[in-house]
Order: structure tokens, then C-alpha cells, then sequence
């Protein structure tokens, strides 16, 4: 089909959501090592998980065999609020580059919560609900994930607890404010209200606090409250699950024009949004059916996938949660305090770490200047501002588009634009100052980091 044929904006019919995730595991020969209970070194049974997590989503984090898991009807019809996001050509960036290259990028950012984390916060928040729960509790850093599950809680009428990373609660009162408006019940962490909180703050007590310990301080609000459960918005492999919804709707729309990525390229965190873009063509992939060329981007101050080791790791700081065999820099490793980014959680998720292991996908690092660049070239072509998550696969789709320039091949680029930027002015306020720097950890830092891994096996 020719290229005119093909509108700005791809969108689908109500008809054509999709009706299942998709469960990537099923068709994976290796799986994904499984979750250790940190006392006793053995996998983690449905019956200890269920005590951090809702019921039915342990089900869903221990299933490696059904391909396709229903979505409820109640989620779909939230999800038609807000989707199916629109897949949209970038014309005016592919105009702009002088690239043939064809590039196509898949928005997320079209909810109050501005990112991908909707699709999964209603899930949970759901699943809370029906298991009769009174509320969730959960960690935000940026404040994205605190968002997304503020709405999905306030949807389903349960009470929802923040604990927000300290620096980021003082640098974005705003986000704080949305979470509040939708009911939200947010703590500066670490926080005197937990005793591992009040445990790191004894120790640090000038600390700006960071991921790792608000996951601690949650999970224990969690398991100290009759009636309350812990959720997380990314890493997990229930999250990337019903991120899948992301990578569905791209195929449904680029198979209606006869379109095959040839470069599928996504920001990676913890790997949510990477994994449910790529879902349903790593599937064909690890079937035999397709090949794709598969990149993570992540940045280069925080490079679990590009520089870390492939082990069993601490998901906390408090060291409560159960291990997890992924790519990490150790769960003590903080990104330099310049890092202003996102994107800086230790480790990744066991499901693209594995795959990463097995050479079916590739990973990059870039550094905070060069996205942002890359994030005000897109901004001022294609009318949208990019968090600063999302720029990292913007950066990549750019170089990639820019080597077709230079050897005419007329390649097709799919990346995920997770979300907007307009709480990171901050960020882009440094970028426009020229007072962004960039740092790279040296293989000294990771290595001391690396030396606190817990000794498995
Ligand atoms: C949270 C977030 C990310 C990173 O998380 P993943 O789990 O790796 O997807 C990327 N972009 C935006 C806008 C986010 O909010």
C-alpha cells in the first residue's frame, strides 16, 4: 500500500480493543527464573505472595503457560475512555530528519495521568476491588505510577496510599496535587510512619530518599494493615502484562496498511512499557513467524541492561521483597543526583532481562543531554512534549532514522511515546539554561554496588 494511503493518526474502532493480554511467557522455550523468597532461597508459592499482592494477580505473576489472558469487561470499558491510543506517523519528523525512513510512534500520553500507567493501574485497582479489599498501597518516584493508580482507585471507590519519593514530592508539588485531587493519601518517603522508614532515617537522615526504599516502606504499610495490598506499576511481570495492550493495538493498526516494523524501539525503566509494546512481535519472533530488530534504550546514568550483571537482586532497599534474576546494578546503586531523566530504577524486569539474555532484543545507553535534544527536535515537529522517559526511545528512533539517511534504506521504526513532559519543567528548564550535565558511573561504582548482591545458589 502506498505511503499516502496512510492517515497521521491510526485509530481503532471501539470493536478492534483488545479483548485479551497477551502472555509472552507461554511462548518463551527459557523462562523467566522464578521469584525467591528471600528467607528461605526457594521460589515464592502463590500462598507468600498472596499476602503482599492481590489474589488474582499472583496468578497472573506465576503464569507462564496460558498465551492470552481475558481482560475483564469492567477494564475494557475503562480502557475505552482513553483507548485505543493513537499510532501516529511522524511525517513531520521523518520530513524534518530528510530520512526515508518510515516512523511510527505509539502515544500514551492521552490521560490525566499523562503516561502509560493507566493500563495497568485499573487493572490492579480492579482486582483489588473484587478480592474486597479496603485500599492499596504502592511507591511513586516521578509520580506517574502515583497518578495512574490515585485515578484507578478513586474509580473503584478504595483507598489508595502513596509513599512518594521525598525529593520528588518537594520538586513537584503538582503531581502531589493530582494525586490528592483524585483522593490520594501521599507521604514524603522515607517517613517517620514505618520502621523501615524510620530505620533508613535514623541512618540517612538527610536523605532525599529514593525507589527502592519507598517500595520498602509500601509493602509494609501494606502488610501491616488488615485489608490492604501492594502494587507496583512497573518490573513485575503481571505489568507488563496488561501493558500488552499497547503492542496489540500497534499490530491490529499496522497490519490494517500492510506495515511490519522493522525496528521496534522503547524507553526501558523497569521494562513495563518496552515489554507490552513489544509483546505480540517478540511472540512472532520467538515463534518463528517474523523477525524484528528489538531495542531498549535506558540512560546511560542508570545502564542495568547495558552495564549490569544478569543475577538475583534485591527489588528494595529495605530487602523485604522477594529476589528477583534480572540485569542490575545492585539494589544500593542511586543515580548521580544530576540524573533528572526518570528512568532510574536499579534493575529491569525478569521477562526482558531474559530475553535480553537469550540476544533477542539489544539495549543502548544514551546520556540526559542528548535526549533532551532529541526530545525539543520532536516537540517542535511533531506538536507534542515528551517526558523525558519517553525522549530516550525518541533519541534512538532519531539515530536510527538519520543511518537510513546516510545508506537509503527505507526502514520502517515503531517506538513508544509513553508519555508528556509537562511535569518535568525542571528538567527542561536545565536543558534550555545549558545547565544539563550528563555522568556516566564509573565501572568502580557499579562494581561496589555490584559486591552487595545477596549470594544465591
Ligand atoms: C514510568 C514511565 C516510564 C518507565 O517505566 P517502564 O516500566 O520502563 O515503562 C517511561 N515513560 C513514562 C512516561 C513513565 O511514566
Amino acid at each position: 500500500m502506498s505511503n499516502e494511503k496512510i492517515p497521521y493518526k491510526i485509530y481503532l474502532e471501539e470493536k478492534d480493543l483488545p479483548k485479551q493480554w497477551y502472555n509472552v511467557r507461554a511462548d518463551m522455550k527459557k523462562k523467566p527464573a522464578p521469584l525467591l523468597n528471600p528467607a528461605t532461597g526457594k521460589p515464592c508459592t502463590a500462598e507468600e505472595l498472596s499476602h503482599v499482592f492481590c489474589n488474582e494477580l499472583v496468578q497472573q505473576e506465576l503464569n507462564e503457560t496460558d498465551p492470552y489472558i481475558a481482560i475483564p469487561q469492567e477494564i475494557q470499558d475503562f480502557y475505552k475512555m482513553f483507548r485505543p491510543s493513537p499510532l501516529i506517523r511522524a511525517y513531520f519528523l521523518e520530513k524534518k530528519l530528510g530520512t526515508p525512513a518510515k516512523i511510527y510512534y505509539k502515544f500514551e500520553g492521552n490521560n490525566t495521568s499523562g503516561s502509560h500507567k493507566l493500563n495497568s493501574a485499573i487493572a490492579q485497582a480492579y482486582y483489588a476491588k473484587k478480592q474486597g479489599l479496603k485500599g492499596v498501597t504502592t511507591e511513586t518516584g516521578a509520580g506517574q505510577w502515583g497518578t495512574a493508580l490515585s485515578m484507578a482507585c478513586s474509580y473503584f471507590d478504595l483507598d489508595c496510599q502513596v509513599y512518594m519519593v521525598k525529593v520528588s514530592y518537594e520538586q513537584k508539588p503538582f503531581r502531589r496535587e493530582v494525586m490528592r485531587t483524585y483522593g490520594a493519601n501521599v507521604t514524603p518517603s522515607p517517613s517517620m510512619t514505618t520502621e523501615v522508614g524510620r530505620k533508613i532515617l535514623a541512618e540517612f537522615p538527610e536523605t532525599g530518599g529514593s525507589l527502592g526504599c519507598a517500595i520498602s516502606e509500601a509493602v509494609e504499610a501494606a502488610t501491616s494493615q488488615e485489608g490492604y495490598r501492594y502494587v507496583l506499576g512497573s518490573v513485575l511481570s503481571q505489568v507488563l502484562l496488561h501493558q500488552t495492550v499497547i503492542g496489540l493495538e500497534c499490530k491490529t493498526a499496522l497490519d490494517k496498511y500492510g506495515e511490519k516494523p522493522d525496528i521496534i524501539i522503547g524507553c526501558a525503566g523497569g521494562g513495563s512499557n518496552l515489554g507490552g509494546l513489544v509483546a505480540p512481535f517478540m511472540g512472532e519472533k520467538l515463534r518463528g513467524e517474523a523477525d524484528y530488530q528489538i531495542i531498549a534504550v535506558e540512560p546511560a546514568s542508570c545502564p542495568s541492561l547495558t552495564r549490569g550483571t544478569y543475577a538475583y537482586d534485591y527489588c528494595d532497599t529495605g530487602k523485604i521483597c522477594p529476589l528477583q534474576k534480572m540485569y542490575t546494578l545492585g539494589s544500593g546503586f542511586m543515580p548521580s543526583p544530576n540524573h533528572a531523566g526518570g528512568l532510574r530504577y536499579h534493575g529491569m524486569s525478569a521477562i526482558l532481562s531474559e530475553l535480553y539474555d537469550q540476544g533477542l532484543m539489544e539495549a543502548r545507553s544514551v546520556e540526559q543531554t542528548s535526549v533532551f535534544e532529541a526530545a525539543q527536535q520532536f516537540a517542535r515537529v511533531e506538536g507534542i512534549l515528551p517526558a523525558p522517559e519517553s525522549s530516550h526511545a525518541i533519541r534512538v528512533a532519531i539515530d536510527e532514522a538519520l543511518k537510513c539517511k546516510e545508506t537509503g534504506e527505507e526502514k520502517t521504526i515503531l517506538f513508544g511515546l509513553t508519555g508528556t513532559g509537562y511535569f518535568d519543567m525542571y528538567a527542561y528548564a536545565a536543558y534550555n539554561d545549558g545547565k544539563m550535565s550528563d555522568y556516566i558511573p564509573t565501572d568502580e561504582e557499579i562494581a561496589k554496588s555490584i559486591a552487595n548482591l545477596p549470594k544465591i545458589g
